[in-house]
């Protein structure tokens, strides 16, 4: 979890139906990360919740922090042009580089964390996201049995306007090291045309479950120096939801990919509920109509489309 100590209470809310939906059971050890040192508050309030080890650590500011090679009066006036479209997280300078920071933090650094360096799998979990269901199996354990390096929730559309130059910069990659592009990827979820251009579909990163190993690996590695070379993070304002999405559904093969159908999440105004008999086992508390999957700007169909 990557929080702040402001977010303590979320943090507090997050943790404790982890734990007691699935955790209590497995006792999993979490690791809390955080640009500035945790408070004593944040740290005896969350380390009570769970019977796991806990570990909480700071981020280098070489991983945090825009870079000084970063040209800030053209990062600047990317803000101002996000902040006329009225994007989210567009913002105001300074205080919204805070964002960019983050996104670029969980594209390219949080699995070379010193405190990460000992896992392969990781679950990524929010503050103030709400899990309905119980999960009664091991995930961890799923995707290690069938080599899956990526797993999700939600999927849906990514607002353009944030990342005008990524997909040419992943054309540019992909056109140098055709050789890192997996025989069954998954380039028909991210593109209507053979490539040519960017449906905009993304797995919603605030919900992870994945391989770090793929991350750390050639491929990914990569790519990613590829991107940041560009100053892309702060020159427009890409996510890692896309930049996690693109690498897994073309470096990885679609059987991969996981999309977990048993678990109920939510995070801010979106929601997936278990549908039928699997709602009824996870004893899930969501409205099983209340469910993004297919909804309009959902991506789950183009997924399936790839598993027929
Ligand atoms: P959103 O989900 O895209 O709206 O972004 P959030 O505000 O939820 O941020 C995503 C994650 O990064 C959450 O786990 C936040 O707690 C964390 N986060 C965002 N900004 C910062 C920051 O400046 N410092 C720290 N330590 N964590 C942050
Ligand atoms: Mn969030």
């Amino acid at each position: 979890m990557l929080a702040r100590n402001k977010e303590v209470n979320e943090a507090c809310s997050s943790i404790q139906q982890i734990e007691d939906r699935f955790n209590n059971v497995y006792n999993y050890p979490w690791v809390f990360l955080n640009d500035e040192p945790f408070s004593e508050e944040f740290i005896r309030r969350t380390s009570q919740l769970t019977n796991g080890n806990v570990s909480y650590g700071v981020i280098p500011s070489e991983h945090w922090n825009q870079p000084d090679w970063i040209d800030e009066e053209k990062a600047s006036s990317g803000r101002w042009s996000l902040v006329l479209q009225n994007v989210i997280y567009g913002g105001t300078p300074p205080t919204i580089i805070f964002y960019r920071n983050m996104c670029r933090f969980n594209s390219g650094f949080f699995f070379r964390h010193k405190l990460l360096q000992q896992y392969k799998y990781y679950w990524r979990v929010e503050p103030d996201v709400k899990y309905f269901c119980n999960v009664d199996y091991d995930p961890f354990l799923m995707m290690q049995d069938q080599g899956k390096v990526y797993g999700w929730t939600i999927s849906l559309y990514e607002w353009g306007a944030t990342i005008p130059s990524l997909w040419e910069t992943v054309k540019d990659f992909v056109k140098a090291n055709p050789h890192y592009v997996a025989p069954n990827n998954s380039l028909s979820f991210l593109s209507d045309d053979g490539g040519e251009s960017y449906n905009m579909c993304h797995f919603w990163s605030n919900f992870e479950i994945a391989d770090m190993d793929f991350w750390r690996g050639e491929a990914y590695t990569k790519f990613f120096d590829h991107l940041e070379a560009t100053g892309g993070f702060y020159y427009e304002r890409w996510g890692d939801a896309p930049v996690h999405s693109i690498a897994a559904a073309l470096f990885a093969n679609s059987s991969q990919l996981h999309f977990f159908r048993d678990i109920g999440y939510r995070h801010d105004v979106f929601q997936r509920c278990p549908q039928g008999a699997q709602h009824v086992q996870g004893k899930c508390w969501c409205d099983p109509n209340d469910n993004f999957d297919y909804r309009e700007n959902s991506c789950l169909k183009r997924f399936e489309a790839l598993e027929s």
